[in-house]
């Protein structure tokens, strides 16, 4: 590989990393809650909580969804979040920044010599 191309691969492996660890941590926090709220669930029947009164498994499943499934995203979707931020440079001019297409010897906006 080019070494552009091994900076993007190690810049993206970083990211990748850093997403799996927030996954990771969303995924154990959610299961926390929904074993909890499972437990409350068979512990206690349906006690109440919050100004509306809704059971109070409903408030610690809904957290726990709210965990897990951002957790799940980002653990299936961790490698394109990557691509999309740590993307691969295109090759433009240094000085005007015209998009170069192939290696041409000057740029066509400018005329800088890029020594190709
Ligand atoms: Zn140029």
């Amino acid at each position: 590989m080019t070494p552009v191309a091994d900076r993007v691969a190690a810049r993206r492996h970083t990211v990748i990393i850093v997403l799996r660890l927030l996954a990771l941590a969303l995924i154990i926090t959610g299961a926390i809650m929904l074993l909890y709220g499972l437990l409350v669930l068979g512990i206690s029947g349906t006690p109440r909580h919050g100004l509306i009164r809704t059971p109070m498994y409903v408030h610690l499943l809904a957290r726990a969804g709210a965990c897990l499934l951002p957790g799940a995203g980002l653990m299936l979707l961790d490698q394109r979040i990557a691509r999309w931020v740590v993307p691969m440079p295109r090759p433009e001019c240094p000085r005007c920044r015209y998009r170069l297409h192939d290696r041409p010897p000057r740029c066509p906006e400018c005329g800088l010599d890029l020594g190709a």
